[in-house]
């Protein structure tokens, strides 16, 4: 499923489209999943976070139909999911086509006209990894519709906002995944050969240069394949514990919170877990700006030096790493890389590392070999550049 060139994924898409639905797609729309570079569950805090888009992307081939009937196909699912629009809810159609409902139920609750669809879904984006998967999808779909329904959102950043805060909206209430807006605001709006410096509290956003093959170095992306349960309720308890934190504070968001006055804020919380994770919070924002200067400067010893310190910080303070996340990191910078971190939510997903171009293969090697030594599960390692947002592909 990786390796396809989006060339092969259109095709192959296209004609799925019609072998399932008996006619041809209007068009091809697809949306790229992300790495967050550095800003860690920032989001729901109004922090700062820096994501770039991946090369891998969903692919939406869509056609409109005119009786308000979405029906939608996954090669990555089995059989195809039929819902009325006037139906969609948390309860309909559930499962992976509530990532799809939403977003047309979240566009028409937006006042937007918007019809049935259909829709066949293929993914160059492993599902579940924390590569946003799941934003993905959602973009991929709002693009199709703001083309097909003439909704015209794809063409200026204002319009490609408001298709994100749709998106977030679909995942959010129908989904029922309490997300913040990194990822889809990274999937519609990333530029090629830059991250996007994202600011969650203004929804300012800024294109910072991110180009290591420059400098002789690539990101190593390691899917570490870890599954644990209770991911969900881990989340959404980390994110309360930051609204508690800020209700006692006084305070909207812990984005408020000064890094010099960090150690008085704590002072003043109850809690010795709240305090951890109210110093991941507001350390890990001041880790953005720092990386985004060193970005700006071409420091990347001084990236790799971030990278690891959020990494504790997520490790210690918030407490989401977990031993595949902890050995792929650890193995990576044994192995000469400058910085190495989760990635997305943690529990799980992926990891990231900045290592020479020439190490990239050796450093994957030896993360596998760490893995099996410990009787893991076999992860997936592949290098990634900065690429472009949801986009028409035909
Ligand atoms: P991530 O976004 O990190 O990949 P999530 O749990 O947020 O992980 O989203 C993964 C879910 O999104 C899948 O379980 C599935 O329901 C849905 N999904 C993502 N991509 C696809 C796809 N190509 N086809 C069908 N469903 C998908
Ligand atoms: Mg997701």
């Amino acid at each position: 499923m990786s390796d396809r060139t989006p060339g092969e994924v259109v095709r192959s898409v296209t004609s799925a489209f019609e072998r399932t639905f008996g006619g041809a797609p209007t068009g091809v729309w697809s949306a790229p999943g992300r790495v967050n570079l550095i800003g860690e569950h920032t989001d729901y805090n109004g922090g700062l976070c820096l994501p770039i888009a991946l090369p891998r992307r969903t692919y939406a081939a869509a056609a409109r139909r005119d009786d308000g009937v979405l029906r939608i196909a996954s090669v990555q699912q089995d059989g195809v999911v039929e819902v009325a629009l006037d139906d969609v809810s948390p309860e309909l159609p559930g499962g992976w086509g509530s990532y799809v409902a939403g977003v047309l139920w979240s566009l028409r609750r937006d006042g937007l006209s918007v019809d049935g669809l259909d829709v066949l879904v293929d993914s160059t984006v492993p599902l579940g990894a924390g590569l946003s998967s799941s934003a993905a999808l959602e973009c991929a779909v709002a693009a199709a519709a703001s083309d097909l329904f003439d909704l015209d959102l794809l063409g200026s950043p204002e319009g490609r906002e408001r298709l994100a805060a749709r998106c977030v909206e679909a995942e959010n209430v129908i989904a029922g995944a309490p997300t913040g807006g990194m990822d889809q605001s990274a999937s519609l709006l990333c530029e090629d050969a830059a991250a996007l410096l994202l600011d969650c509290r203004s929804g300012e956003t800024r294109h910072v240069p991110f180009d290591l093959d420059a400098a002789g170095h690539v990101l190593l992306v390691t899917d570490t394949r870890a599954e644990h349960a209770l991911v969900d309720g881990q989340y959404a308890a980390r994110r309360d514990a930051c609204e508690q934190a800020a209700r006692e504070l006084g305070i909207e968001t812990l984005r408020e919170i000064d890094p010099a006055g960090l150690d008085a804020a704590l002072e003043r919380l109850g809690s010795d877990e709240v305090r951890r994770r109210v110093r991941h919070v507001v350390t890990e924002i001041e880790r953005v700006t720092l990386a985004v200067a060193a970005l700006e400067s071409d420091d990347l010893e001084e990236i790799g030096r971030l990278f690891d310190a959020s990494h504790a910080s997520l490790r210690d303070d918030y407490e989401v790493s977990c031993e595949e996340l902890d050995l792929a990191t650890a193995t990576a910078r044994s192995e000469g890389a400058l910085g190495a971190r989760m990635t997305g939510g943690g529990f799980g997903g992926s990891c990231i590392a900045i290592v020479s171009a020439a190490d990239a293969e050796a450093v994957a090697t030896a993360i596998a070999t760490a893995f099996r030594g410990e009787g893991l599960t076999a992860p997936v390692s592949f290098t990634v550049t900065a690429s472009g947002p949801a986009a028409r592909d035909s």
